[in-house]
């Protein structure tokens, strides 16, 4: 790649790390994703961690800053959520995100980003800082369920997690930082994701949600699997909220009593909602809740830094792969 150009913006930063996930290996096999335009390439890298080398004096960065950049911009028209800052709400579908839509990504050895693109993290993170951009996704998600909750009188004692990769065991820990009764669930009987979730103070569950019987005040569904959704649409408490963050494949057809599920969903006040992406405001809550972790068992989450030269094998999965990270 040529030096980035400084239309990407005032900030040069050299990019340290990036984290593959299910959308890379989705883009790799052309499923998704979108070149920038003019462009017959995209580089992938959204989960990014950066060092900038330079920066403008007034722009509120340094040489040697740690730093992440969003991976979703504003649409140009803009939209009424983009025009206030929340891209992620945007309307209108023509947002841009970094390694996936239009965007360049991170993986690059440097890269630029606009002052206002780009949150600094403090130096102990460097281990963990690409641990950034998905542990936004569940702080909005977090961030959402309580929004929602305080539509009456709430007081949540149990949270449900489906899945313990990344995003769940992240989703596990910011339920864990609230005070609840957390319980993941998850396929697996070996491997790291057991312990990383006992290590939380968590409960792991290998059988299903309706096995186990426990009635969660929120779930944070992390798996998008077709059988785990009904279960999670179908299992919990009075007054619940359901937070859908797992994208499906479209195709599979399950039976579901959708009188039965609206009755029940009438009847107890339950909240379904779905959530995708991240503003600022959730950039700044996954630093805080980062800081707040164990950086011992946030490091037990990247189970495998590849360096660059050897990114083939980062996309092959191995079975006890929890964070694949790439680094520049
Ligand atoms: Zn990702
Ligand atoms: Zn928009």
């Amino acid at each position: 790649m040529p030096e980035p150009s400084a239309e990407e913006g005032a900030v040069l930063v050299d990019g340290v790390a990036v984290g593959l996930c299910g959308t890379d290996v989705e883009i790799v096999a052309a499923q998704y994703g979108q070149a920038p335009p003019g462009s017959d390439l995209l580089v992938l890298g959204h989960e990014n961690l950066g060092r900038v080398a330079q920066a403008p004096p007034d722009s509120g960065f340094a040489a040697g800053d740690l730093v992440v950049g969003f991976v979703r911009r504003p649409d140009p028209v803009p939209c009424p959520p983009c025009g206030v800052g929340e891209w992620d709400m945007c309307r209108n579908g023509q947002y841009t995100e970094h390694g996936i839509k239009g965007l360049h990504g991170f993986a690059r050895e440097r890269w630029r980003a606009a002052p206002d693109a780009l949150v600094k993290l403090e130096p102990e993170l460097a281990s963990v800082g690409v641990l950034l951009e998905p542990t936004t996704i569940v702080a909005k998600a977090w961030e959402q369920v309580e929004r929602i909750g305080r539509r009456a009188f709430w007081q949540p004692r149990v949270a449900v997690v489906t899945g313990a990769g990344p995003v769940g065991l992240l989703a596990a820990l910011l339920g864990v930082q609230r005070g609840m009764e957390v319980h993941v669930y998850d396929r697996v009987t070996d491997g790291p994701k057991p312990q990383l979730v006992a290590d939380l103070g968590a409960t792991y569950h290998h059988e299903s949600l309706p096995d186990s019987k426990v009635l969660a005040d929120v779930i944070i569904e992390c798996t998008g699997v077709p059988s785990v959704v009904v279960d999670v649409l179908t299992h919990s408490a009075t007054d619940s909220i359901t937070c859908l963050t797992g994208v499906s494949t479209v195709g599979a057809v399950l039976p579901l009593d959708i009188g039965g599920l609206n009755r029940n969903a009438v009847l107890a006040n339950d909240v379904v909602f779905g959530t995708v992406n991240a503003n600022r405001r959730h950039y700044e809550a996954g630093i805080a809740a980062l800081a707040a972790a164990d950086k011992g068992w946030l490091e037990r989450l990247i189970t495998r830094r590849v360096p660059l030269a050897e990114y083939a094998s980062g996309f092959q999965r191995g079975p006890h792969d929890v964070k694949v990270v790439l680094e520049i």
